[in-house]
């Protein structure tokens, strides 16, 4: 008498399992019909900023900028987005410097005593993203925001970055009704670097 080698049944015939069968076809079934968490907001600001969709997502998963979102734009931001979701997903698998410096800031920052966050400059009383995008608002160039920021025309990427991320917590992610219930399955562990 056959038996299925998946799931121990006894089989009227030798061949396929009917109830494994059935079980992957509704697997199947459910992940087509499944929206991966997330939507494309973040890479879908960079494209308005004129990058290419290419270049707008090398820029949301590269993990300098994801490092200046954690501190700056917080977890949930990053992972309302799938691209920079991952990103992010990756950068922990590489264990990037980068992301995990990122991920630690943000906890730190999480905690609820001590510091809650990055300083506002002391003379201007703006944080950097704030800086960035009164800057930018004022017609200045992202090589032109990074020069006064920075003293570096090159940071210009930086000074995007920093835009976004002020953009990004100027509209908060909308919460999607059919995710809303559900609990993210991508959402990655907050872990602390080692100290070594
Ligand atoms: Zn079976």
């Amino acid at each position: 008498m056959p038996f299925c080698d998946v799931c121990g049944q006894r089989l009227p015939v030798e061949g396929d399992c009917p109830e494994c069968l059935r079980r992957e076809e509704a697997l199947i079934e459910e992940a087509l019909n499944t929206e991966p968490p997330g939507d494309d907001h973040l890479t879908l600001q960079l494209e308005a900023e004129g990058l290419t969709p290419e270049q707008a997502r090398a820029e949301i998963q590269d993990p300098r900028t994801l490092r200046l979102m954690l501190e700056f734009g917080g977890l949930e931001n990053i992972l309302n987005d799938r691209n920079a979701t991952e990103g992010l997903r990756l950068g922990i698998l590489a264990r990037d410097p980068a992301i995990l410096y990122g991920l630690y800031y943000y906890a730190k920052a999480r905690k609820p005593k001590g510091k809650r966050g990055p300083k506002p400059d002391p003379q201007s009383g703006q944080y950097k993203w704030e800086q960035a995008m009164s800057l930018r608002a004022q017609g200045h160039t992202y090589g032109q925001v990074a020069m006064r920021m920075y003293d570096d025309p090159k940071q210009a990427k930086r000074a995007a970055a920093l835009v976004s991320t002020g953009k990004a917590k100027a509209q908060p992610a909308k919460p999607r009704p059919a995710e809303a219930a559900q609990p993210m399955p991508a959402r990655p562990p907050v872990t602390k670097p080692h100290p070594t």
